[in-house]
């Protein structure tokens, strides 16, 4: 019993133990995986820098988002381009020896040759054996340097000529090159880098001119002076000869300001500053593939093996603004030159209501020209409206005069026989030994009057007939009428019609065609004799009136013939209404349109004691008269009589 009791308690203790055992090894197993990877950047430039600032946050924020949470950073920055003659690497080693005592680091990430000169002299007694990752180191550093292993190169060239070949692109007749810098090391370096590039094409630049360290009072005042088919190429000033020490980007805005010839830079930086254009390194991308290549060498273990090692990308940028402002062309540029700083713009700002207007704007001119074009349609159509409606009017003036033709012929023939027997007794007078002087004259005078009066109807018929324009003037009504008088009195004769005339709107005028009238007054006179074909004879009285009537005047043409049947005698007026076995039912639609034309109105009415009515109703000249317009001529087509305006003969 008391050996089951042991065995228990040795049982119980092997569980505790073998319990305390697996949470130990899971609290060191927990430790490893949360140890993180630090980093430490070690900048040769103040990381406030711009260059500098960049690169860094780029840096930062990759190896955040591939690894999170699982890195520290550190930073140390050496600003050897502003300190870079005071020997202080020995105490900057010291203080990194004391920082960074009993730290584990597990990459280096090296920005600038400053820091890269520091690295290679110390690593080995600071961060042995730890691999270091070379970004922003130039091209001419890694020229003099041989590394040892361990050290992976971000490859960092700055190709000076590539801008040079921009600043000749855009301005080929300049000859003088200005190169501007400061006094560092690196600013010397990059003075002598832009007049190799220069003068690696001899002849090409009749000067070079090195400005070297100049403070920046003398600097604007000596850029002012130059002209806009100079090139200036500014490196970097760390430093001037007055001692004065600056970050390169800080000058190039009053550098702009002051110069009177265009600027050439290849840093992001001095884009923003102002500069013309550029081929232009861009740091942050720099800075991107700089952490994509630590988070690589970190996953690694920190081994080099497949990491990518792209070099610093670069671009041709160019300012819109200043491009204007020397009247350079955006056309000289390479295809694929980025613009920016475009000077503001309304088309630019508003891009998007600018659109819209222009659309709507667009769309108005299209309506505007749809309309116009339906307009000239229009116009078009009406004119062609009127001269078929002038030559239909002039055709039923035709068939009205043939309906009068026997008549004329027998008005026309009368003075014709008078003349014929007059010439017999003339020329048996003539012949006679007692010839009669004075009875030879009264015979001439005969024969002048029956000529006479045989031309007139000739040429009543012929001023009916002819084609001629239509002309709207003052027209006194009842003299027009009295006119056509002697076309239509022979026909009535013939008929036995006794015509009485009734013209008491004395010199009452209207504004119209003179043709026209008469032909209204004509086709309503012939219509009323159809009528009265079986009337009694003493019934046979063509009635014809005119008279004031308010603002107008009428003219009534009334008969004692048939009256007519229509239940609406606005049928009458209908286009090819007729009653007649020969008629064509036009005439009084002619006379419609005639008369609408004049502003005018037409209306037919039954007789007390039989017979029909026309009356026409014509506006004054005075009290507003309006003048014919083409709508007026064209509203009742194919029927319509008249054309609008002089230009449309008949
Ligand atoms: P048409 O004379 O060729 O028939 P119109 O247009 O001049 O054509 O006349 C149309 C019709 O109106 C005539 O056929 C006739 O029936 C009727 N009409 C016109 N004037 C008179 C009138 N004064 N009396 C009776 N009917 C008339």
């Amino acid at each position: 019993m008391q050996r089951r009791a042991h065995g228990l308690a040795a049982l119980l203790m092997n569980a505790i133990r073998l319990g305390l055992f697996l949470y130990c090894l899971g609290a060191a197993s927990a430790a490893v995986a949360a140890e993180p990877s630090r980093v430490l950047i070690l900048t040769g430039a103040d990381p406030s820098q711009p260059a500098a600032f960049v690169q860094i946050r780029a840096i930062r924020s990759m190896l955040d988002a591939e690894l999170p949470g699982s890195t520290e950073v550190y930073l140390d920055s050496i600003d050897g381009f502003r300190f870079g003659d005071e020997d202080l690497t020995q105490t900057f080693q010291a203080l990194m020896q004391k920082k960074y005592k009993g730290q584990h680091i597990d990459l280096i990430i090296v920005l600038g040759t400053h820091a890269a000169d520091f690295v290679l002299q110390y690593r080995e007694t600071l961060w042995p054996g730890t691999p270091v990752l070379f970004s922003s180191v130039t091209d001419s550093w890694m020229a003099q340097h041989t590394l040892p292993p361990g050290i992976a190169v971000l490859p960092f060239p700055t190709d000076v000529s590539q801008t040079l070949a921009v600043a000749q692109a855009l301005q080929p007749r300049a000859r003088r090159l200005v190169v501007v810098g400061g006094v560092s090391d690196v600013d010397k370096e990059m003075i002598g880098r832009v007049v190799r590039a220069a003068n690696r094409e001899p002849g090409y630049w009749a000067s070079v001119e090195q400005w070297e360290g100049l403070g920046l009072g003398e600097l604007k005042k000596r850029l002012a002076g130059l002209g806009k088919d100079d090139v200036v190429i500014y490196t970097t000033i760390y430093r001037d000869r007055e001692g004065h020490r600056y970050f390169p980007y800080q000058l190039v805005q009053p550098m702009v300001q002051a110069s009177h010839a265009p600027i050439y830079g290849w840093y992001s930086t001095y884009v923003e500053g102002g500069i013309t254009a550029g081929v232009v390194y861009d740091l942050a991308g720099n800075g991107t593939n700089t952490g994509k290549a630590a988070v690589a060498i970190l996953k690694n273990g920190g081994t080099f093996t497949n990491v990518a090692l792209p070099a610093m990308p670069a671009r041709c940028v160019a300012n819109v603004a200043e491009l204007e402002r020397f009247g350079l062309s955006v056309a000289s540029l390479p295809p694929d030159c980025q613009l920016v700083n475009f000077p503001p713009s309304i088309f630019r700002e508003y891009r998007g209501t600018m659109l819209t207007l222009v659309g709507v704007l667009l769309a108005q001119a299209l309506t505007i020209v749809a309309l116009l074009a339906q307009r000239r349609k229009r116009r078009d159509a009406e004119a062609e409206s009127a001269a078929r409606g002038s030559e239909l009017a002039r055709a039923a003036r035709f068939a009205a005069a043939g309906e009068l033709s026997a008549s004329i012929a027998h008005e026309v023939g009368q003075p014709l026989g008078a003349i014929l027997s007059n010439a017999d007794a003339a020329e048996l007078l003539v012949t006679s030994p007692h010839a009669d002087v004075g009875e030879l004259q009264e015979i001439l005078s005969d024969v002048k009057r029956d000529a006479l009066r045989a031309n007139d109807v000739v040429q009543r018929l012929r001023a009916l007939l002819q084609k001629q324009s239509i002309v709207f003037a003052p027209l006194p009504v009842d003299t027009t009428l009295r006119e056509s008088l002697p076309l239509l009195e022979p026909e009535a004769r013939r008929r036995n019609i006794r015509i009485d005339t009734q013209f008491a709107a004395g010199d009452l005028e209207v504004m119209g065609d003179h043709v026209q009238l008469q032909q209204v007054l004509l086709n309503l006179a012939v219509n009323a004799m159809d009528a009265m074909h079986e009337s009694a004879p003493a019934n046979r009285v063509l009635t014809l009136v005119t008279r004031p009537a308010g603002e107008g005047m009428e003219i009534a043409v009334a008969d004692r013939g048939s009256g007519f049947r229509v239940s609406c005698p606005e049928q009458l007026f209908e286009p090819f209404y007729t009653t007649k076995p020969h008629g064509m039912g036009l005439g009084l639609s002619i006379v419609r349109s005639i008369v609408e034309a004049h502003h005018g109105r037409v209306s037919a009415a039954l007789r007390s004691g039989g017979g029909a009515e026309i009356v026409v109703w014509l506006p004054l000249m005075k009290g507003g008269y309006r003048a014919p317009a083409a709508d007026d001529f064209s509203a009742t087509a194919p029927d319509k009589a008249a054309a609008p305006a002089s230009d449309v003969s008949r």
